[in-house]
Order: structure tokens, then sequence, then C-alpha cells
């Protein structure tokens, strides 16, 4: 990506979806209109959370995921052997529906609200997962494109459910090799057709790290299926995975996203941590980038990736998507200054912790909220600029 100013300012992916988007969401999922006639109204969705984004002065943009249920369910278009299911209906199949109940109530997890795409037959690729996406944006847009994919380990416990994948692949492990695989396709399709920066989204391992009373059974971003109740054994596998999907290809920026969820604006429904038990694992990606929170102060502080770490570039989450309050600019200049203590200026990205709008019934603030966090970031960045450039 040449021409990027120093400090580039960016985001991690979703946008809250407008009511007549919502409608038209949910009648796709009805089944009562096409994917292509969805995409239609998507289109005019797109458009409108682009033109926040260069008007806030946002470097790299996104579509702002318009066209996405949630950031990995919308795998469901694109993929034959899986289907969509809400959380309430996956209930039928988990084992324990008291306590699984228990912990959707105590996380404030909208069981109706957020759906899962399950395998159900042998997973193959029908069409690319988001090359539409980004060859829309890139049609209306001259500024580089993110765009975010979900992350293998994701991917493969969220769609893997017992009692409903298990004839297709009898394990995780099974079916993790083909995504990898769908993954690698699509991450090669992208760079292709141009696309400057694909961002895996893998989440959920904070919930691997941080909550191991659930790791047998466990929510967050929808991650259903049962780990090895061993949160290093996981760190590993999810380690191997991504280095599985990204090694080899070059010449399209990659990065990793993990948050600490983002579904609530109930801050203590979420996970709290810092990423000091994840870095000896997650630095030894092979991807350029780290998409961080560290806005929120459930995050700690910005700390340096250990001395044996892969990974140069951080992509600092400097605002807080899920509150109204406005971070100044002063405020997000020091997050960067104490980043320079352990980051170059040119491996310093700034960017939100994480989408305004993670689940279209679920948005965490509305555009015109997130529109003036995106312009306070670009502020900061020029008056960064004209110190460190
Ligand atoms: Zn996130």
């Amino acid at each position: 990506m040449t021409g990027l100013p120093l400090f580039p300012v960016t985001v991690v992916g979703s946008w809250a979806r407008p009511p007549w988007l919502l409608d038209a969401l949910r009648q796709r999922q009805a089944g009562r209109i096409t994917f292509p006639e969805f995409n239609e109204v998507a289109d005019k969705a797109v458009l409108e959370c682009l033109k926040y984004q260069e008007d806030a002065g946002v470097d790299i943009v996104s579509d702002g995921e318009q066209r996405r249920d949630n950031f990995y369910s919308f795998v469901v278009e694109k993929l034959d052997g899986a289907q969509l299911m809400s959380l309430a209906e996956l209930m039928n199949h988990v084992q324990d529906k008291e306590s699984f109940d228990a912990i959707l109530r105590s996380m404030d997890a909208p069981a109706f609200a957020i759906h899962n795409t399950t395998v159900v037959d042998k997973v193959t690729r029908r069409e690319p997962l988001a090359l539409d996406e980004y060859l829309f944006l890139k049609e209306h847009t001259d500024r580089p494109i993110k765009i975010a994919l979900p992350g293998p380990y994701l991917l493969t416990r969220s769609m893997w459910v017992k009692g409903v994948s298990d004839t297709a692949y009898p394990t995780m492990v099974s079916l993790a090799a083909d995504l990898v695989e769908i993954l690698r396709e699509e991450l090669i399709a992208l760079r292709d057709a141009g696309c400057e920066f694909v961002q895996f989204d893998e989440p959920v391992l904070t919930d691997v790290m941080f909550r191991p009373e659930v790791k047998e059974r466990t929510f967050m971003c929808a991650s259903m299926a049962a780990a090895s109740g061993d949160p290093k054994a996981e760190m590993v596998r999810a380690l191997r995975l991504m280095n599985d999907v990204t090694r080899g290809i070059d010449g399209v920026k990659t990065g990793v996203h993990i948050c600490r969820g983002n579904w609530s604006r109930k801050e203590e429904a979420l996970l709290n941590g810092a990423y000091t038990a994840l870095l000896p694992y997650v630095t030894n990606y092979e991807i350029d980038q780290l998409v961080l929170e560290y806005a929120t102060p459930r995050a700690g502080e910005v700390e340096s990736f250990p001395a044996s770490n892969r990974v140069q570039e951080i992509g600092l989450g400097v605002v807080n998507p899920r509150i109204d309050e406005m971070e100044t600019v002063d405020y997000v200049v020091d997050k960067v200054e104490d980043a320079l203590h352990h980051f170059k200026p040119e491996n310093i990205y700034l960017n939100p912790d994480c989408g305004f709008g993670t689940f279209a019934e679920r948005p965490m603030n509305p555009p015109e909220v997130a529109f003036r966090k995106l312009e306070v970031i670009s502020q900061a960045a020029d008056r960064l600029r004209a110190k460190y450039g």
C-alpha cells in the first residue's frame, strides 16, 4: 500500500445498518427475496457508509459489512453445506440448556438476534466470500480498502455444532482443513483483485484465554462448539490454522483483529484482561498487523510485542465504539504517544476498538456518533503527522 500518510486512519469493519436495510435482511432470511435483490438495497447502504468514512477522513475504508448479518454468519450465502440458525434454534442441540441459557443471559447476548452459520454437509465455496463486497466498493472509491473475514479458528468453532455437523465432519479438526483452504482461496482472490488489506477476525481468542470457567461450552460472538478445555492448546491450534491460511501469500497486507466482544453496551458484560497472555501466541502469526482494542480500560495498557514476534504493525484501538461519550483529540494523541514507546511511527495504524455494528440487530452506535468518533481520530492523526512526519 503506497502513498499512505503516517498513522493511517482506518476502521475495524462494521457499521450500523439503516432500518430499511434491516427490513431487507429480514426478508432475505425469510427467503422472500433473493440475494441479488437484497444486494440492490445493500448497495445504497454501503455508499452511505462509505461517504461517512470519506468525509471523516478515513484513509483505509470498509463497506461497513452492510451485506452481512454479522461478521461471520454471512458466509452462508457463499458456501454449500451450511445453514443459518439462530442461537435460540441451536439451543436445542446444547446438552446443558440451562447453563448455556445462563451464559447468554449473563453476557447480555441476544439469542434470537444472533445467527450462526452451521455446517450440515460437506462445505464447498460456491462463490467467493467477500470478493463481491470488495469489487463494489472499489468501483466507488479511490481509497485503499480493508476487507474483514472471519478467522479460521472462529469459523471452525462457530460452524461445527455437535449433533448437526458431525455426520459430515466427525470432528472440528476435520472441518478446519476445508475452511483453511476456503480462506486461502479468498485471500488470494482478494489480493489478485487489488484489495490492499485483509483482516481476519478472531475475537473468540480472548474468550478462550479469559474465561476458563466456561471453556467447555462458551458463547462469544456465537462461538458454540466446545473447545479442548486447555486455553494454551487452543491458542496453539488457532496459531497453526491462521498460519496455514496466510503462509506464502504476499502482496496484500494481512491483519488479525482480537477484541473482548462487541455485542453489548454493558461494559460489565464483556470480557476483561490485558493482551499479555495472548501475545506470545498471536505475535507469531504470519501476518503484518494486529488490530487491538486499547480505548476500553478493560484492555489494559499498550505494551510491546515480545522479542520473538513476527508481527510488526499495530492497529491501535483509540476510540470505544460502544459508548456515546466522545473521546477528545488529546485523548487519542496521548494513546498514540504511549504506543510510540513500543512501535515505530510508520507501524502504527489508528482505528476504533471494534466495529460500530457487529450484529445487524444490535448496533453499538448510530452513524452520526460513529462519524464524529472517526473525525476525532483523523484530527488526532493530523496533529501527530505534523509532529512526527
Ligand atoms: Zn472486535
